[in-house]
């Protein structure tokens, strides 16, 4: 495996009641890079997002967080241990100003202490959440609202963070800057998990990806070695 595993996810079954989505999926998160869940709609990303969270239960399998197993720790444990999820559709609290949004995000016990230098943090790297700090969520653009997702993530101070499909429905050059942060956030020493549906964007960020179908993981590989690779060409860069 990759330097350190920070994140190891074994055989995996979990989905909606009945409904199992992800069938037996193992995949490995390593130490201080971005590894990217590529896959098209449907193929069990946010599950696996959401399941990884605590927001869904495991019906199979063992997530280990440095060693830990927290297959079955509540979602606020798994945040103090150090794993934060940014999900789809931003999921900021519209009513809430940008200010409140980010404090709800350090409030877990081991960062409360420290939120005014968590928010003073996320101000520098998004200036523009601080320009809005007293506006209420619902105002920002989708982009900002993303970029507040993200910053509430950071009150967090994670190790590891969740981030699901980041640049949904956002503009090319707003989905760019989502990228660059990704970098920019890899670069000071965060460990990333990066589920993306643009794929050649996310393997030129990632160190590593697995391609996701159908709740199974189909390939896995170093970003590099995953975009000269035929199949994935054909599939999922349109060539
Ligand atoms: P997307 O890009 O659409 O988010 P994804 O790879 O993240 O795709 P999931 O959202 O994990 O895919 O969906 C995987 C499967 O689970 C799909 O068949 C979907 O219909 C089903 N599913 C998702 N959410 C629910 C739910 N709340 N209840 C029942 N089934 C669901």
């Amino acid at each position: 495996m990759r330097n350190t595993t920070m994140l190891e996810v074994s055989n995996v079954a979990a989905g909606y009641g009945a409904s199992e989505v992800l069938h037996g999926l193992s995949l490995g998160v390593g130490k201080g890079g971005v590894t990217a869940l590529l896959g098209a709609n449907g193929a069990g990303k946010t599950t696996l997002m959401k399941t990884l969270a605590g927001l869904l239960p495991l019906q199979r399998g063992q997530l280990r967080l440095n060693g830990a197993d927290i297959s079955h720790r509540e979602s606020h444990e798994r945040v103090v241990q150090g794993m934060v999820l940014v999900p789809e559709g931003r999921m900021v609290f519209p009513s809430l100003s940008v200010r409140e949004n980010l404090r709800l995000g350090g409030i877990n016990p081991r960062t409360r202490a420290r939120w005014r230098q968590n928010m003073e943090r996320v101000y520098h790297i998004f200036p523009k959440l601080q320009q809005r700090e007293a506006q209420a969520a619902a105002t920002l653009s989708g982009g900002e609202q993303q970029m507040l997702a993200i910053g509430r993530g950071l009150m967090a101070e994670p190790q590891l963070m969740l981030l699901d499909e980041p640049t949904l429905g956002l503009a090319p050059l707003v989905a760019k800057q989502i990228f660059e942060l990704v970098a920019r956030l890899r670069n000071e020493g965060l460990t990333l998990l990066l589920s993306e549906q643009d794929v050649r964007k996310t393997l030129a960020v990632a160190d590593y990806a697995y391609v996701i179908e159908n709740g199974r993981v189909a390939t896995h590989g170093p970003s590099d070695q995953l975009a000269d690779d035929p199949r994935i060409k054909e599939a999922y860069l349109g060539r």
